[in-house]
């Protein structure tokens, strides 16, 4: 890794070294990218498949592993007649090499120097566990409030990892296990976690995002301080 080998814009070969499919609906995929630059919890990769016959696809995954980690981890919602993220689900393999194009994104970041929360509906998730490992490393894991909403528990990426760093998880579907009454996640949920400054990151579907950022906005959060990235269809 480095700082400055290539410029963002770069296209590069990046080699998969594990495939996981920690639910049917999803994939990890670890990736080495060489000469990569060092990424920002909260940044995304896009990452191209070109077909034999020309045909180009290229979608955005959001980077889930912290600035250490020597490998690049995405976690990807395998969705039903899904160009790309059922390729990468159901036929990448250990050692197939994809073009990548990171660390992308300014705003949508968190450096570990300020208290934050994090919001996140599904997938939306993957950039929340970046920020969570990247709290981990730096000590500072009191900094960052996390909330995960979902149907059901299988929909919630990394679920073992956030329930045991403290993350509220909503799943609006009943589950036995939960102790949380199923519905989706509610303002009076949020209000413990909301700082009093620091930024808000709510990640997920525009649907999700949309209702999130309505949820903060009415607990009085300015909104220069919510920050959004929305995981909708992208071509
Ligand atoms: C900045 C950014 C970061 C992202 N990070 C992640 C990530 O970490 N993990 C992840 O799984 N996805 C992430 N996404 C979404 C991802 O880029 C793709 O949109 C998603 O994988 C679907 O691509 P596809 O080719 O499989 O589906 P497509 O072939 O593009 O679409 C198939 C069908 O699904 C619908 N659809 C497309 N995308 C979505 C979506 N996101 N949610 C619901 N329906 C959709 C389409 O309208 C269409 O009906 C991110 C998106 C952005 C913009």
């Amino acid at each position: 890794m480095t700082a400055a080998a290539a410029p963002t814009g770069a296209w590069r070969t990046a080699t998969v070294r594990s495939v996981e499919h920690p639910s049917p609906h999803a994939v990890v995929l670890r990736l080495e990218v060489p000469d990569r630059i060092d990424h920002l919890p909260g940044q995304h990769y896009v990452i191209r498949l070109t077909a034999d016959d020309g045909y180009v696809a290229q979608r955005s995954y959001s980077i889930a592993s912290p600035t250490s980690d020597p490998l690049l981890e995405c976690y990807v919602e395998r969705l039903d007649g899904g160009e790309v993220s059922s390729f990468l689900a159901e036929v990448a393999e250990v050692g197939d090499e994809l073009e990548v194009r990171g660390p992308i994104g300014g705003w949508f970041v968190w450096r570990g120097d300020t208290p934050a929360l994090g919001v996140a509906g599904g997938s939306g998730a993957a950039p929340l566990v970046s920020m969570l490992r990247h709290a981990r490393d730096l000590g500072r894991p009191d900094l960052l409030h996390l909330a995960v909403s979902a149907a059901t528990i299988d929909r919630v990426p990394y679920a073992d990892e956030l329930a045991a760093a403290g993350a509220l998880i909503a799943l609006s579907r009943a589950d036995a296990d939960s102790g949380r009454a199923a519905g989706r996640l509610t303002a009076q949920e949020l209000a413990p976690l909301v700082p009093a400054e620091g930024p808000c990151f709510v990640c997920g579907s525009a649907r999700f995002a949309d209702g999130a950022t309505d949820l903060l906005t009415g607990l009085g959060v300015a909104d220069h301080r919510i920050r959004v990235e929305r995981f909708g269809p992208s071509g």
